[in-house]
């Protein structure tokens, strides 16, 4: 099932104009901008400019080009900040269990030192 679109969350609002925000990259159906609370050297987010809360609603709706771009956009994030040699991870989170604090998809790139394992086993 598709997951409400809020209207008001921030990177609506970051979309709009109403937050601003220094965008290294954008496409006619993409954004990228830094996260404001960088976990890594590098920390970019990569977002598409429709109205999608996150993968499922994403990959439910968009059209094959905004899906294209998106995936384009996360690559292209990586490497023009330099690390796609080096490497990087894309992290999305969706829904509660992943801790989704802004409910307007977004693909994490991070990078630019090693990163260590993909999770903290909880047992
Ligand atoms: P989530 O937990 O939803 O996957 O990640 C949300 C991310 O958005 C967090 O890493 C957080 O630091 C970032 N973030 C939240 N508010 C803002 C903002 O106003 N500007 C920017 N650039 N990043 C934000």
């Amino acid at each position: 099932m598709t997951t409400p679109y809020d209207a008001d969350n921030i990177f609506a609002q970051i979309l709009d104009g109403r937050i601003p925000s220094s965008p290294v990259d954008e496409t006619p159906d993409t954004l990228s901008f830094a996260d404001i609370n960088p976990q890594a050297p590098v920390h970019h987010l990569v977002i598409p400019k429709g109205p999608y809360a996150d993968l499922t609603s994403f990959a439910e709706n968009a059209s094959d080009k905004e899906l294209a771009e998106w995936v384009r956009g996360l690559a292209r994030a990586a490497t023009s900040a330099g690390i796609a040699q080096s490497g990087y991870r894309v992290v999305v989170n969706c829904g509660a269990d992943s801790h989704q604090e802004v409910p307007h998809l977004h693909g994490h790139v991070l990078g630019g030192h090693p990163l260590g394992p993909i999770l903290t086993r909880r047992d």
